[in-house]
């Protein structure tokens, strides 16, 4: 049994791991086109503002520790095409550019995504940055440490926009702003009421601005380096422009194969981790997941479907047949003194589904109000008109909102309703909650 899986790093690594430790008779190979496997992208925003000082630290497990459980990982390896009529490889070695053939029995996609850059004049411009990969962390902190560097200029408010401006106000820079092509933040997972109470966070910090419905149009430049942008409402002064406009799966090179995928380049799976082709599977993000509420295969993503559905296809890989139980894109980010967390489904995506659904929104405070620290915490609920089972909540605040969407994770994940929310049994003590915790209370509320 051969076994090749292709991407070295949540996914890939999750699945490759598991396989072997598995099935030690199958013979099994990683390739990797970058020379590092196994590290969390998550890391790079916090590691940019300097939140902690080594980017090793983002390296879950070293390649080494890989190669001593005997894994044969090939990095500077770019598989460059699939024959899965035969089920060929074609693989080039990037050091020597040779390019050699591999075959296998059970094939594993995990190559991840691609940040988009949009078609901004002159966006190839000296410092000008996207945030994906373990260099363009390297890269950009090197720059946003500079202090002549003190204008950045974000393009995109999604969560890794939102979190490079934590970046940079965290290493006290004078003016951020953050440019927006929507009419509001994080519009793709959180709803109005909740991103309300995040952009009134954003720009309450001096020197940070948001500028939403506006378009960058052009990088300006001098000698091939940025100092503005353009949009379609200013002119703005620049030293460091971050590019986070979403991302796009790596899966262009299996154009032609036969595997099925969405119009976004995302391979469709099914809940075994295993694509239309029988034997050849992915996870991650170049790949789709099973939505437990909306019933149907959706692009999220995130780190911890990778980690999941990886270890499911790894079992597979291995001869199991083990099922992912589907995901609630449960998503959490801070911003400066905000946090926020959501699961389940937003209202706009009832509305899409067509669900007969209801909404709850209330204002409450985190804690009781004689221990010091008391905040205000925001919670959504979106449940089911008739049966009342809650479909997805949203939690911001500056204390305890993110785990508090935990509960609602588990709560949608076991069908309860609002009713029983208002009831369930949940901590208390003064410096933590109330009696009545907010999310009884949302549930006490809902109509
Ligand atoms: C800045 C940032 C912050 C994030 N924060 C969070 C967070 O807080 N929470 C969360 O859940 N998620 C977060 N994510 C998302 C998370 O990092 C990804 O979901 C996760 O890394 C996906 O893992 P993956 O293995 O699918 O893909 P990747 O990590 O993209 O790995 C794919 C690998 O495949 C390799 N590859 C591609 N094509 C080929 C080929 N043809 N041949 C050989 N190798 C190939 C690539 O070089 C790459 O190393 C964040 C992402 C970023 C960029």
């Amino acid at each position: 049994m051969r076994i090749v899986v292709i991407g070295g790093i949540a996914a890939g690594m999750s699945a490759a791991a598991k396989a072997q430790r598995l099935n030690k008779e199958a013979s099994l190979t990683v390739y990797e086109k970058t020379d590092i496997v196994s590290w969390g992208a998550c890391g790079l925003p916090y590691y940019v503002g300097d939140f902690y000082s080594s980017p090793t630290d983002m390296i879950a497990r070293p390649i080494e520790k890989f190669i001593e459980s005997g894994l044969d990982i090939k990095i500077k390896h770019e598989v460059i095409e699939i024959d899965t009529e035969n089920k060929k490889l074609k693989v080039k070695n990037l050091e020597t550019g040779d390019i050699f053939e591999d075959f296998y029995d059970k094939l594993m996609l995990a190559t991840g995504a691609n940040a988009i850059i949009p078609p901004i004049k002159n966006v190839k411009s000296e410092n000008v940055f996207t945030l994906k990969e373990y260099n363009d962390g390297i890269e950009l902190k090197e720059e946003m440490m500079k202090d002549e560097n003190q204008n950045i200029v974000i393009v995109g408010a999604g969560y890794i926009g939102l979190e490079v401006a934590e970046a940079a106000k965290h290493l006290g820079k004078k003016d951020i702003k953050i440019i927006q092509l929507g009419d509001r933040v994080l519009l793709e997972s959180f709803d109005k009421e909740i991103t309300d109470v995040i952009e009134e966070e954003i720009v309450s910090h001096e020197g940070v601005t948001l500028h939403l419905q506006e378009v960058v149009e052009e990088i300006i430049e001098n000698n091939g380096k940025v100092i503005g942008v353009k949009t379609n409402k200013a002119e703005y002064k620049a030293d460091i422009v971050v590019i986070s406009t979403g991302i796009r799966p790596n899966t262009s090179f299996l154009k032609n194969t036969g595997i099925e995928m969405l119009p976004n380049g995302a391979i469709i799976i099914d809940n075994t981790g295993e694509t239309n082709i029988k034997g050849i599977y992915a996870a991650g993000d170049c790949a789709t997941v099973p939505h437990l509420v909306r019933h149907e295969n959706v692009y999220i993503p995130l780190a911890t479907t990778a980690n999941k559905i990886g270890r499911i296809v790894g079992e597979n890989l291995a001869g199991m047949n083990s099922v992912f139980q589907g995901t609630l894109g449960s998503a959490a980010v801070k911003v400066m003194d905000i946090q926020a967390g959501r699961t389940g489904i937003s209202e706009e995506e009832a509305k899409k589904i067509g669900i007969d659904y209801k909404t709850v929104f209330i204002k409450d405070k985190n804690q009781t109000n004689y221990y010091p620290g008391r905040e205000d915490i925001y919670v959504k609920l979106i449940y089911d008109a008739k049966s009342r089972v809650i479909l997805g909540g949203q939690i911001a605040g500056k204390k305890g909102a993110v785990l508090r969407v935990d509960v609602l994770a588990t709560a949608i994940f076991a069908k309860l309703t609002v009713d029983q929310l208002g009831m369930l049994d949940l901590c208390y003590a003064p410096p933590f909650s109330r009696t009545w915790d907010v999310l009884n209370v949302a549930g006490n509320v809902a109509k």
